[in-house]
């Protein structure tokens, strides 16, 4: 029996490794077809059993047609980040093991990784000693955390108890934000029951990142209100950075709590080269951040950051057990920091993944990102293409020709296959995004990139 388990994962890992192994020699994206798809995968449920190696033999032949190539070098597409090999087997790891992270009593193992993982983002990331690190699903989640923190905090300065009175006759919060935030953001607002009337856009600049004097006439607008700012570093369709050091202690003269969306950009702190981008971040109080983007951690896998510990665990804990106030820091189990209550062990990969590269490999994995979106723009500016944006991280804003056409080209360039990219609509302009997010890309990866997007967009 032992044997035949051991068989099997082995099978399923060598599958994984297999698709991996030959990803960058396939077509990125299959476009296999739907109805094959659904049939293969659509016999009725039978009533009897079926042996363990045929379940996995029949998923592995259901599923490799609609395989993308996400975690291959030329996927460009959102920001997807690649998974590291060791990052990659701890997942593994982590699975067949099953723990639960609850708490520590469920799996000390669990709990030690995720602490001593937290305690390296920290310290990458220039981030408080004393902030607590929350294992969650993503940024959205982050998000989410972050805004529900900031809320608890701002409205308990207001003597109003949400966790026991909710919102209805509380004072109104205003949620400050750039008008280029993340859809996250928005979601997050109408979850917590803000709603999205309540969201406060600020104009951007020219490169989508947040006009701080805007910000600063926004918060006088708002001024006798509970406040949570919003900030990013990284928009999704730029790269551009939120001016930190200036906005946050603007923020702060007006009370409010400030949460910073740094999904992929919080990054941009780990490497010497990019780090005054997000400078200041420190000064916030809540951070969101991706370990599945840019970390090249499988999915799913963010961090949902504070720096007031004790308001983060008397925020999302179960029993909501520090609303008397008396909780210390360290009294909080991990499962306090995140909306789940059972929760996959998420930190072995981010714990992987940190060993694997080292702070100097996380610095390079940033800095090679940041040069090959460079490389790329340079090869289509010189092919006759439009940047829109200043390619100060790994996003690319792409136009050749006039950009009403942009959506045939992506089309065509997602089915020759050589990369995949999509588009995006920014400043009213319809454009193609490149987003540089994975350790495996080369440069050679970036040149028959650039050279299938305009041979693309040439046939139009
Ligand atoms: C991707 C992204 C998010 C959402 O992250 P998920 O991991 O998809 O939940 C939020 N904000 C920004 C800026 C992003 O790039």
């Amino acid at each position: 029996m032992d044997t035949d388990l051991e068989k099997l994962f082995t099978r399923a890992a060598a599958e994984g490794a297999r698709h991996r192994a030959t990803v960058a020699d396939r077509p990125v994206h299959p476009y296999a077809d739907p109805v094959a798809l659904a049939q293969a995968f659509g016999p009725p449920l039978q009533a009897g059993p079926t042996e363990p190696a045929q379940v996995v033999d029949e998923l592995v032949a259901a599923a490799t047609p609609g395989l993308v190539g996400t975690v291959g070098p030329r996927y460009f597409g959102f920001v997807i980040g690649g998974s590291s090999p060791a990052a990659t087997a701890a997942d593994l790891l982590a699975t067949g093991w099953d723990q639960c992270a609850y708490n520590e009593a469920l799996s000390p193992a669990a709990g030690a990784a995720e602490r001593a993982a937290g305690s390296w983002v920290r310290q990458l990331l220039g981030l408080p000693a004393t902030a607590s690190v929350g294992f969650v699903t993503g940024a959205q989640a982050a998000n989410t955390v972050g805004l529900a923190v900031g809320r608890q905090g701002v409205l308990a300065d207001v003597y109003w108890d949400v966790a026991r009175d909710g919102l209805f006759g509380a004072p109104r919060v205003a949620i400050v934000a750039g008008a280029e935030r993340h859809a996250t953001i928005d979601r997050a607002a109408r979850l917590l029951g803000f709603g999205t009337a309540s969201v406060v856009p600020v104009e951007c600049g020219t490169q989508g990142a947040i006009d701080v004097g805007e910000l600063a006439r926004t918060l006088e607008a708002v001024a006798g209100r509970p406040v949570v700012v919003c900030l990013q570093a990284g928009n999704v369709n730029t790269g551009a950075c939120d001016d930190l050091r200036s906005a946050i202690p603007i923020a702060r003269e007006h009370g409010a709590f400030v949460h910073v969306d740094g999904a992929f950009g919080l990054w941009a702190a780990a490497s010497p080269r990019t780090a005054h981008l997000v400078d200041g971040l420190d000064l916030a109080d809540s951070w969101g951040v991706d370990a599945h983007k840019w970390l090249n951690v499988p999915y799913d896998c963010g961090l949902a950051i504070c720096a007031d510990a004790a308001l983060h665990a008397s925020t999302m804990s179960y029993a909501a057990a520090y609303l008397t106030g008396s909780g210390a820091a360290t009294d909080f189990v991990l499962g306090d920091l995140t909306p789940e209550s059972s929760r996959r062990a998420r930190g072995f990969a981010v714990w992987a993944a940190l060993r694997e590269l080292g702070s100097d490999g996380v610095a390079d994995l940033v800095d090679r990102s940041c040069a090959l979106a460079q490389r790329m723009a340079g090869r289509l500016r010189a092919g006759g293409a439009t940047i829109h944006n200043d390619v100060v991280l790994n996003q690319v804003l792409v136009s050749i020709g006039d950009p009403a056409d942009t959506d045939a080209v992506i089309e065509r360039v997602q089915r020759d296959g050589t990369c995949w990219v999509g588009g995006t609509t920014w400043r009213g302009l319809r454009l193609i995004r490149v987003s540089v997010s994975n350790a495996t890309t080369t440069e050679a990866d970036i040149d028959a990139s650039a050279d299938a997007i305009l041979a693309s967009a040439s046939q139009g």
